[in-house]
């Protein structure tokens, strides 16, 4: 017998840190264009990793707390709809915390530590100036606590980057030791027959975007909240036309053949029309009178019509008014992300033999 509830439509949890007051072009291409598109089949979790922003900004919690406002908005302006799909403050959901540290005790600490999503955090935001001793214990740990952010909600899709990747195969890992070992499912059941053997966790998959990794600004890394090498969703027209007329490729002139991997022609690729993208991209590579400068303006052009209409949904949330708009969703979102955590951690305490009684949730915000 199955010990996971039935729920009429599939669960996917996914999220985002505030790390900064807004999300950038990577989100969108990433995760957000697959999260509006999956509204409707799934019941969506979103969460908002406030707490694990505290991993590298300890000192600042004045700036997450207006990140954590900054990123609601650019969801609701993006389209995510707190009608159909919950917005979960990690901070108000005790039972995540309590499953970090439950599921700590499955992890292997150098798996952690191998962890190739954290070492190239690790490696892009400097963190390993002074050979360590500059982060806190709660950088690597984060990914153990990812990895209860998404097992509270059981879900069976989390639509992420490829950079994530390694976190979700952490995650699926865990949840597949944890059904093992304490709700009595075979080693030989395949990850996707777990729930129905009995385990708590269905086995959650990972869903990468349309662009799985959308490089930044730089040329180099992923465009990064942290890395300065964003367009963000709420960046003015003019700002995004002159990021985009910063990007050096190193090209001379309209008849230079140029590279169809450089960072403006995966710009290119990623956002505009299949067919025009596809005829620029034979004339640079073949030099065939096309300049830089012709190129940025109708990607500019292409950006700006994308986000103009996120832009003016943005404003609508501004000041006073929008900041309590946000605050009466993410209060609605606790209260109901908290019932299934809840039902979550007692499942879970369950299977481990630590049921010794039943609790509620803390009052909600
Ligand atoms: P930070 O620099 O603080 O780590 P970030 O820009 O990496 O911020 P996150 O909040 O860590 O953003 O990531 C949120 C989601 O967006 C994740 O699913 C991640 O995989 C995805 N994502 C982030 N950047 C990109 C990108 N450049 N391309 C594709 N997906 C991305
Ligand atoms: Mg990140």
């Amino acid at each position: 017998m199955s010990l996971v509830p039935p729920s009429a439509k599939p669960r996917i949890l996914t999220g985002d840190t505030p790390t900064h007051p807004g999300l950038h072009l990577g989100h969108y291409v990433g995760s957000l264009e697959n999260r509006l598109r999956l509204q409707d089949e799934y019941d969506c979790y979103f969460l908002i990793a406030n707490v694990h922003a505290f991993t590298t900004l300890a000192e600042k919690p004045a700036e997450i707390r207006a990140n954590t406002i900054g990123i609601v908005k650019d969801w609701l302006a993006v389209g995510l709809d707190p009608e159909r799909s919950t917005f979960v403050l990690q901070s108000e959901i005790p039972a995540i915390a309590e499953l970090t540290f439950l599921l700590a005790m499955l992890i292997p600490f150098n798996k952690v530590m191998r962890n190739p999503t954290l070492k190239t955090e690790i490696e892009t935001k400097g963190l390993n100036r002074g050979g360590g001793e500059t982060y806190p214990f709660g950088f690597p740990m984060y990914a153990v606590g990812q990895c209860a952010d998404i097992l509270a909600f059981r879900p069976e899709l989390v639509p992420v980057g490829e950079d994530q990747e390694a976190h979700i195969e952490m995650c699926r890992d865990v949840a597949l030791k944890f059904n093992q070992l304490y709700c009595g499912v075979g080693n030989r059941v395949p990850a996707e027959e777990h729930a129905r053997a009995g385990g708590v966790f269905p086995i959650p998959r990972a869903k990468v975007g349309r662009v799985a990794r959308l490089v930044g600004l730089d040329g180099v890394n992923k465009m990064s909240k942290s890395l300065g090498n964003a367009i963000f969703l709420y960046d003015s027209a003019k700002e995004v036309q002159k990021k985009i007329n910063r990007i050096t490729t190193g090209r001379q002139s309209p008849t230079e053949p140029g590279d169809a991997a450089n960072v403006l022609m995966q710009y290119v690729e990623a956002f505009m029309p299949g067919e025009r993208a596809a005829d620029l991209k034979r004339r640079y590579t073949e030099g065939d009178n096309i300049g830089d400068g012709h190129i940025k303006a109708e990607l500019g052009e292409v950006l700006n019509a994308l986000l103009e209409p996120m832009r003016v949904r943005r404003a609508k949330l501004d000041g006073a008014e929008g900041d309590a708009m946000v605050m009466d969703v993410i209060r609605s979102g606790v209260k109901k992300a908290n019932v299934v955590a809840e039902e979550t951690l007692r499942l879970a305490k369950e299977g481990m033999g630590l049921g010794f009684g039943e609790r509620k949730a803390g009052s909600p915000i």
